[in-house]
Formats: C-alpha cells, sequence, structure tokens
C-alpha cells in the first residue's frame, strides 16, 4: 500500500487459482472455520514448509475487520506487522483514524497474530510544540500495542516548509521523535524515497510503471522540482548515523532495490539497519541469480521477508485471500526452492536458500528488529 506495488497479485494468476479458493473464502467468511476442524488449503501450492517456521509478514497493511484474516493467520502460522501511513493525497490515509481504530478491530480479532505499527503526521513540523504533541500521541500507541512507527516517503517528495524548503526525513525537527522511540525500544519503519524508476520515464518493462500511471501524483519523473533519489537517501543515511541507537527496518529494501551492492554497503556502515522485502521481491529475480543468492546468505540476519498486502475495509475479503494465498506461495517457492517462478512473462529460478537463512529471513530477524512482533511486550 501506498508503495510501488510489484505485479505479484496479478489478476489473471488469481484466477487460475480462483475457483478452489472461492470455496475456502466463503467457508472463512462465515465464520466456519472457528466452529470446526481447521481447513487445509486447496492443492494450489504447499505452504506446509513456510508454516512450519512461524512466519512473520513484517509489512502488510489490512484495514478491515473480518475473521476470515484470523482464520487466515491461524492457518497458515502466521504474524503480520500492520503498518499505518500518513499520505494528505488520499482520504483514509490523510489522518491516524479511522485507520488506527480499524487496525485496533484486526488485532484484537486475530489473537495477537497482527500487531500495530502507528505512524505520526509530519505534516505539522513547524507547528508549536510538535515533537512533545507527538510523543504524547506514540506513547499513547506504545501502551495500545505499537512495537513499531512508521515514517514515510512524503519526507522528501512531498513537504516543503513555510521557507519553501523540501522537508527532509532527518530534518532536525524529527530528531527529538527519533530519540523518543530509540529510548521507548521500538523500531522505525522507514518507506523513504521509491524504486529508480519513479525517476525515470515511463518504462512498461518496470514491476513499478502500472503504479505510476495509477498514481501520478506520486511519480518523480512527473515532478522534476522534487529533491533527486540519491538526496532522499542520503538524509536517510544521515538519519542511521545521528541514531545509532534507533532500530531502522528499511521498507521495500530500503529503495535501494536495483542492486544488492547497495544494501550491501549501507548494512557495512550502519549495524542498526535491516531492510524488509515488500513488494520488491521481484527485483531479486531481475538481477544475477548468483549473486542474490550470495547477498541473502552474507547478510541473513538483516533482511525481513514481507509482502505489502492490502486490504482496505471496502475490500471483498475472497479476492484478497486469493491474493495473500497466491504472494505467500510465490515467495516461498522462489526462496526455498530452486523450481521456476513467473514473473512478468519471464520464468525465474527459485533460490533454494538454506534452511538455517530462510528461518532468518521468515521469522528470526523480524522477532530480533521488532521486539514484541511475537507478544511479549
Ligand atoms: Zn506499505
Amino acid at each position: 500500500m501506498k508503495s510501488s506495488n510489484s505485479n505479484w497479485t496479478l489478476p489473471s494468476m488469481a484466477l487460475a487459482v480462483l475457483a478452489p479458493w472461492m470455496l475456502l473464502a466463503s467457508a472463512l467468511g462465515t465464520g466456519r472455520l472457528y466452529e470446526g476442524q481447521p481447513v487445509r488449503p486447496p492443492a494450489a501450492g504447499d505452504l506446509t514448509s513456510f508454516s512450519a517456521l512461524a512466519p512473520i509478514d513484517a509489512h502488510v497493511h489490512l484495514y478491515k475487520d473480518d475473521p476470515a484474516f484470523g482464520a487466515l493467520l491461524e492457518r497458515l502460522n502466521l504474524r503480520i506487522l500492520d503498518i499505518l501511513v500518513i499520505d494528505d493525497r488520499d482520504p483514509y490515509f490523510k489522518a491516524l483514524e479511522p485507520q488506527r481504530g480499524d487496525v485496533l478491530k484486526v488485532v484484537g480479532r486475530t489473537a495477537g497474530r497482527a500487531v500495530l505499527c502507528t505512524t505520526f503526521s509530519p505534516y505539522e513540523f513547524e507547528a508549536p510544540r510538535f515533537a512533545e504533541r507527538t510523543i504524547r500521541q506514540l506513547d499513547a500507541d506504545f501502551a495500545a500495542g505499537a512495537i513499531a512507527v512508521k515514517i514515510y516517503k512524503v519526507m522528501g517528495m512531498e513537504m516543503k516548509s513555510k521557507a519553501g524548503q523540501w522537508v527532509m526525513p532527518d530534518d532536525p525537527a524529527f530528531e527529538p521523535i527519533y530519540q523518543h522511540i530509540a529510548a521507548r525500544g521500538r523500531t522505525v519503519v522507514a518507506h523513504l524515497a521509491e524504486p529508480d524508476s519513479c525517476w525515470q520515464p515511463p518504462n512498461p518493462a518496470s514491476p513499478d510503471y502500472d503504479y505510476y500511471r495509477q498514481n501520478p501524483q506520486e511519480y518523480a519523473y512527473a515532478h522534476p522540482a522534487w529533491p533527486s533519489k540519491a538526496a532522499i537517501l542520503a538524509a536517510r543515511d544521515h538519519l542511521l548515523a545521528e541514531n545509532p541507537k534507533l532500530r531502522v527496518v528499511g521498507a521495500h529494501l530500503g529503495s535501494m532495490e536495483v542492486d544488492v551492492n547497495q544494501m550491501a554497503q549501507r548494512f557495512d556502515r550502519y549495524p542498526n539497519f535491516a531492510v524488509d522485502t515488500a513488494a520488491r521481491v521481484p527485483y531479486f529475480m531481475l538481477q544475477p541469480r548468483d549473486k542474490v543468492r550470495a547477498f541473502l546468505i552474507k547478510y541473513q540476519n538483516r533482511i525481513l521477508y514481507a509482502t505489502d498486502l492490502d486490504v482496505m475495509p471496502k475490500d471483498d475479503t475472497g479476492k484478497a485471500l486469493v491474493a495473500w494465498n497466491s504472494t505467500y506461495e510465490r515467495d516461498w517457492k522462489f526462496f526455498a526452492t530452486d523450481q521456476p517462478v513467473e514473473y512478468g512473462g519471464h520464468s525465474y529460478q527459485g533460490l533454494a536458500l538454506p534452511g538455517p537463512v530462510l528461518r532468518k529471513i521468515f521469522h528470526d530477524n523480524a522477532v530480533h528488529w521488532l521486539p514484541g512482533i511475537m507478544g511479549q511486550r
């Protein structure tokens, strides 16, 4: 959500598994799962070994309170970090409510399998007592169970000061807030910048082509006055350097999706930095397999599996369940097996990562970087 999503959940692909899934979806929708035996997934794909790891999806946007999602999490033995976003260009995301209330309902409904990642509005950063008020709000969210705080790409790609300057994520106005998050032992989830293609002319071969066609207001190429991607990432890196005690998970591969070496460089420099894979798994496919595999093995403590799956309150539950299941199936096949995985009309061989590395990427790293994800707070 609010990021350039991959074609991972293409309707055409979903249709292929739609028929058997509609049966399950309707069973889930009526809540019958709670009364009877757990439903075995239909034969569309095998997620038994995925579920055996007690997988954690470190980046989703589930805003719909429907018992079917709790049943899905239970069946897959899955936990999720359920993330709020503030973006004044979208009515639902303009303010903390109603999204915070919606996610708290999901949290309450899923027996702790969904955990809240809150956020704050950066737009009032020049208002009096901005940091103090933000800290008070965050403390209330922490008391309500939030384990992390999202910061968003409007820093660097939308916001301007009253004096007309672009507002970057390392602006001094945010520093007391970062310090407070670190002092409270919570994590920052940082979606800053966007894929390189956001600054480039439209290219139908790009995984993000459709997203920027549908969201021209977020397409940097159409806004030449915006800061460069390099400037935004430099501000992000400065934030990491200034706050060595703050754990930061860079969403969407930290927007360093085209070359794993860019991530390696930052991991070597900033021990407080990890990334999630949300909506960027295809970028691993587009790079040489051996290089990506060696990178994931070398930096196996720094990568958190994540999808960016999203469900708005008005969305159809059955369709969402199809998309979620097919995303987990394809991602698991790609990371865990050497079988071919289809993406964008091409076939890519799976990475067949060693078992201990899979365990870190799909479970251990989230436990380490997102304390509280297992509900121990
Ligand atoms: Zn997201």
